[in-house]
């Protein structure tokens, strides 16, 4: 019977229409909607869905509750694995996770998990249930730097202990990506992610804003002089890298974080905002990624003609499918196989162009990937006023720089083992800050890792 029913398609903003407003995109399921879909799960006996879960969500249990209608109960049963179920229900590369590894996509479409997860995470919030159960303070104080995903979720499971946690935040907003980085029109600021995080701190979870570690306070400071136990360093990857070609100081060249923080944190693209966002007419958005999919939306929302420039093919996009998808809907246009050499400018010190050059994929490299090969004189121009650089983006060294014995590796990152401890004790790490730019659904599983390996050294500290 469940292989029988098609998967149940979601309802989504019109693409004419939402490529004008920042109003989320993907409206998703009804009560019915959802109990339609949740009757294809199959109720494997070994869910193969849940052993592909980062954080190990109990999907098929909780699925099983959506089809009976029991949406309280479905959300409790996540709520025992996930603090951030409407995010990720969201923004999660499903396809390659829980959803790549469900047997109905064999010969059939995937369970709908990711949007399952979202809806039954957007029924609580509506209907105001919460789980804030928590073990009795245990008498030890443990600090979290940073408020992403994985701070978050290292936090949640903490407070849930026992711990008296606080997290320290060098914006003024909480949330890390989650509120500065992935738009609005993918994830609501005000009331999705507001309502989660404001959920962990009804765990008793204290976050001081406006605080940046290793300036305000160091590491050190915390041990020796706030009586912090223990420190998550959860610091994300938000130093943006560039291509190091000439032109890229003129006017007009932006690092997509910069541009989508000032669109989203700082709003920027309602009437009446503080912060200055500047799109011209035209804009190229150098990158392939998520980051590149999400800039040369906003752009394209913000009134521009754009452009994604990538120098390999579509099949090697590094972006969701689904980004992709709906980034050409929208009327982003695509320039494959296309390797930016130089921005160019007018006298003024603005952008005119990219003088680009035409790639073709070599042999694959040590990944296994073809890299891409500069054909011989093919050079050629696109129109620009603005250039958005999106090619990824590395750990910050200031806490690493301010902590003695914090080791880095060969990529900014900090060193960790697999439960998160570091080179110095007591000082656990995880999300980006370890592994460079990754998910969210990875950093909330090493902030739960870490939590877990925490809460074993209090115990066993003399
Ligand atoms: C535009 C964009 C789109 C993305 N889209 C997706 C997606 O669709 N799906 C997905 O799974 N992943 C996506 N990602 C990646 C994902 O958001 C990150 O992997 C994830 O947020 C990492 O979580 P984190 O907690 O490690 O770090 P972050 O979310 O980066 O949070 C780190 C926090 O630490 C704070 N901080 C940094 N230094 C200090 C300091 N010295 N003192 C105090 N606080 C500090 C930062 O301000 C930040 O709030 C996207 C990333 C970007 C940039
Ligand atoms: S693998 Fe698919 S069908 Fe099986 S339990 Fe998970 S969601 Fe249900």
């Amino acid at each position: 019977m469940a292989g029988k029913i098609p998967r149940v398609p979601v309802r989504e903003q019109d693409p004419q229409i939402r490529a004008k407003n920042f109003k989320e995109v993907c409206l998703g399921y009804s009560d019915e909607e959802a109990m339609l879909e949740a009757r294809r799960c199959l109720q494997c006996k070994k869910p193969a869905c849940m052993t592909a879960c980062p954080v190990s969500v109990k999907i098929p249990f909780f699925i099983a509750q959506v089809a009976k209608g029991n949406f309280e109960e479905a959300a409790r049963i996540i709520s025992l694995d996930s603090s951030l179920p409407a995010i990720c229900g969201r923004v999660c590369p499903q396809e390659s996770q829980c959803e790549g590894s469900c047997v109905m996509g064999v010969k059939n479409e995937p369970v709908a998990i990711g949007k399952l997860e979202r809806f039954v995470a957007d029924w609580c919030r509506e209907k105001g249930v919460k789980f804030t159960e928590r073990e009795p303070l245990n008498g030890k104080k443990v600090a979290v730097v940073g408020s992403g995903p994985g701070g978050l979720a290292c936090a949640s499971d903490l407070a849930k202990l026992g711990y008296d946690v606080t997290i320290f935040e060098v914006l003024h907003k909480a949330g890390g990506v989650l509120t500065y980085g992935i738009p609005e029109f993918r994830l609501p600021k005000d009331t999705v992610v507001a309502a989660e995080v404001e959920n962990v701190r009804q765990l008793g979870v204290k976050i001081e804003t406006n605080v940046v570690v290793g300036r305000t306070i160091t590491i050190d400071d915390m041990f020796d002089k706030e009586g912090f136990d223990a420190v998550f360093i959860g610091s994300g990857a938000g130093l943006p890298k560039f291509m190091d070609i000439p032109g890229e100081n003129l006017n007009g060249v932006v690092s997509a974080n910069e541009f989508l923080t000032r669109n989203n944190l700082m709003k920027a693209y309602k009437e009446g905002s503080r912060t200055p966002i500047y799109v011209g007419n035209k804009v190229c958005v150098v990158g392939g990624g998520n980051v590149a999919m999400d800039a040369a939306r906003t752009a394209l929302r913000l009134g521009a003609e754009v452009k994604v420039v990538y120098r390999r093919t579509e099949k090697e996009l590094p972006a969701r499918l689904e980004e992709v998808h709906h980034a050409k809907e929208e009327g982003v246009e695509f320039v494959m196989l296309t390797n930016p050499v130089e921005i160019v400018g007018n006298e003024k010190g603005w952008v005119t162009g990219l003088k680009c050059e035409k790639m073709e994929l070599g042999e694959p490299d040590a990944s296994g990937r073809r890299s891409p090969v500069a054909v011989p004189d093919s050079h050629f121009m696109i129109d620009a006023d603005v250039v958005i650089m999106s090619l990824g983006t590395s750990p910050n060294p200031l806490i690493a720089q301010t902590t003695p014995g914090l080791e880095r590796n060969r990529k900014g990152g900090l060193v960790a083992s697999e439960d998160g401890a570091t080179t110095r004790e007591g000082v656990f790490a995880g999300g980006d800050a370890v592994t460079g730019a990754a998910t969210v659904i990875l950093a909330m599983g090493a902030g739960k890792r870490a939590a877990a390996a925490i809460d074993e050294y209090l115990k066993n500290k003399k």
